[in-house]
């Protein structure tokens, strides 16, 4: 990764866990300045501090819900108030759903993982552009393979899938059309910002995280999970969430639009 981070400032959502807080220790370790956003207070000064240790001068812990247009538009504040600039802004907050449509108890229970995957991009981005555009800055998504693939019961989530065996048992439609709804945004931004702002949009496939874990999903309550697949996810192959975060800013050190790697769609072939 051979962007010069020193002195640069980077906003990550969902730095409390997983690729969020892996990224933002990828980012300490170049240097940047960091404000670290997710809604758990304890999560985030812990990551805090590890990245101070691994060589970020100034990092800012700030809990805000990204679901929530005002609480996006004060961490774009604060930023600016604090760093007086912004050079990456890293949209990585998102919850899980494991089920199928048909199976939800209400449909009404599907709408927050748009509410979070999608609407908590938007909002942060629409806030940051302007100083984004000022230092010629970057934009990085974190979408999903799923948003490319099509598993049935990820629908709201992200899109389809080609193989057999997943039509048989993955339940993500609901998280697929969210995922799949941030791909079709930001290729559209892109062309709207170029060439002052940057996009790299990252399509992982299936990583060691809480969200395959299915932590937050009863943690959230939000959605009802199959546990029988989330059982089997957890089996497979997973790429660790730090090989996750170093791949993603590989590609955004090169400066590229898509980041996806063929070992992000194994764990598919697997099921
Ligand atoms: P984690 O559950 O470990 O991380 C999710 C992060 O998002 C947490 O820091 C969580 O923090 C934060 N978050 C969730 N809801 C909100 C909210 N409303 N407001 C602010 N922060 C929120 O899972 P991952 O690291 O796997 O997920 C990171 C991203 O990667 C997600 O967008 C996910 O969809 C995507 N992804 C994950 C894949 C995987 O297999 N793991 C595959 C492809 C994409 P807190 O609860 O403290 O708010």
């Amino acid at each position: 990764w051979n962007e010069n981070m020193e002195g640069k400032v980077v906003i990550v959502t969902g730095a409390s866990s997983g690729i969020g807080e892996q990224l933002s220790y990828e980012y300490a370790k170049k240097g940047a300045r960091l404000v670290i956003v997710a809604r758990r207070e304890e999560r985030l000064q812990q990551v805090a501090e590890t990245a101070r240790g691994l060589g970020s001068p100034d990092v800012v812990p700030i809990c805000a819900d990204v679901s929530n247009v005002n609480d996006c538009k004060r961490f774009v504040d604060e930023t600016i108030n604090h760093f007086g600039r912004l050079d990456h802004l890293v949209n990585n907050a998102g919850i899980g759903s494991i089920c199928s449509v048909e199976d939800a108890d209400d449909i009404k229970k599907f709408v927050p993982v748009m509410d979070v995957n999608f609407w908590g991009c938007v909002y942060p981005t629409y806030y940051a552009i302007p100083y984004l555009k000022k230092t010629r800055g970057k934009i990085i998504v974190n979408s999903s393979v799923t948003a490319i693939l099509h598993p049935p019961t990820l629908a709201i989530y992200s899109v389809r899938i080609p193989f057999s065996r997943i039509y048989l048992g993955l339940m993500i439609s609901n998280i697929q059309a969210s995922k799949a709804a941030l791909l079709s945004f930001y290729e559209a931004l892109r062309v709207e910002l170029a060439p002052a702002i940057t996009i790299t949009i990252a399509t992982p496939g299936f990583i060691e995280t809480e969200i395959t874990q299915g932590k937050h999903l009863s943690k959230e309550g939000v959605i009802q999970v199959d546990r029988q697949l989330a059982d089997e996810i957890v089996k497979l192959p997973l790429m660790s969430s730090q090989a996750c975060a170093k791949a993603v800013l590989d590609a955004v050190g090169r400066g590229e639009r898509n980041v996806t790697e063929p070992k992000w769609y194994k764990a598919f072939v697997l099921l």
